[in-house]
């Protein structure tokens, strides 16, 4: 798939994302001007707080079931579009169903296969799998629109067994849970991580580059298109290793030669 333009969306709330220097990254990785918007919600109103809030999940074990939303759910979404930092890492919103309320609010003239537009929210999106029939947590949501969870990043990859294992160990023993925190830090990203730029780099990269080849996600831990189940070979794979496969930097560069 071609594109001459990239529309990014900000999340002001995580101001980790550094949206100067990820509009420079994808400028010279991708050779196409890339254009900064404010956050998809701002300026929105009642309708559209009323369709997000429509995506909610109640119930983690059962596949989505639309539902109407009371009142007082839709005027709190209508509080995030204002001030996203109210965003709260326990409401889980179906990923496909987001997705479609977030694409109607692409402005029409822009919304065409000409242009990658990409996404950044602090809402946890999530997808229902039907393997173990329950949702998780979905740091990416591919297509174009592409959204990125900055909520879904630090969720959905697993930190280490050990410090589940520590954490249910010492649940209801009045231990402070900070200090087991503390022993595994930097083993996973924490809340406003200063190293969530680059591993969002890596995220935009997924993102579009499966726009590019309609393949997901690569294998290997040895790419930034790894789709990392665990933090651990997350940051491995964004900061560690921080390059592409040879495969994957072929299939860019031949995209550049075409593009
Ligand atoms: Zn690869």
């Amino acid at each position: 798939m071609r594109f001459s333009k990239i529309f990014i969306y900000d999340e002001p709330a995580i101001p980790e994302i550094q949206l100067n220097s990820l509009t420079e990254f994808l400028q010279n990785t991708f050779h196409v001007p890339v254009y900064k918007r404010k956050n998809i919600f701002a300026n929105q109103g009642k309708n559209v707080a009323h369709n997000i809030a429509a995506t909610r999940i109640f119930n983690y074990r059962m596949p989505f079931q639309k539902h109407e939303p009371a009142d007082e759910e839709v005027q709190f979404e209508l509080e995030t579009f204002v001030d996203s930092s109210k965003t709260e890492n326990i409401i889980l919103y179906d990923g496909f169903e987001f997705h479609q309320t977030v694409s109607d609010l692409i402005p029409k003239e822009e919304a065409n296969l000409d242009n990658f537009h990409l996404i950044f929210t602090n809402k946890l999106t999530c997808t229902f799998d039907d393997s173990d029939f329950r949702y998780h947590g979905r740091a990416l949501i591919g297509s174009n629109p592409a959204i990125i969870s900055t909520t879904g990043i630090i969720e959905a990859p697993a930190k280490p067994r050990e410090f589940y294992m520590e954490m249910m160990a010492n649940y209801g023993m009045g231990l402070n849970v900070d200090s087991i925190k503390q022993k595994y830090k930097g083993q996973y990203l924490e809340y406003h991580d200063s190293k969530m730029d680059k591993i969002i780099q890596g995220y935009a990269l997924q993102a579009i580059l499966y726009y590019i080849t309609g393949e997901p996600f690569c294998e290997f831990l040895d790419c930034r298109l790894n789709n990392a189940h665990w933090q651990r070979d997350l940051l491995y794979s964004q900061l560690e290793f921080g390059r592409l496969c040879p495969k994957h930097q072929k299939n860019l560069d031949d995209w550049l030669t075409l593009n």
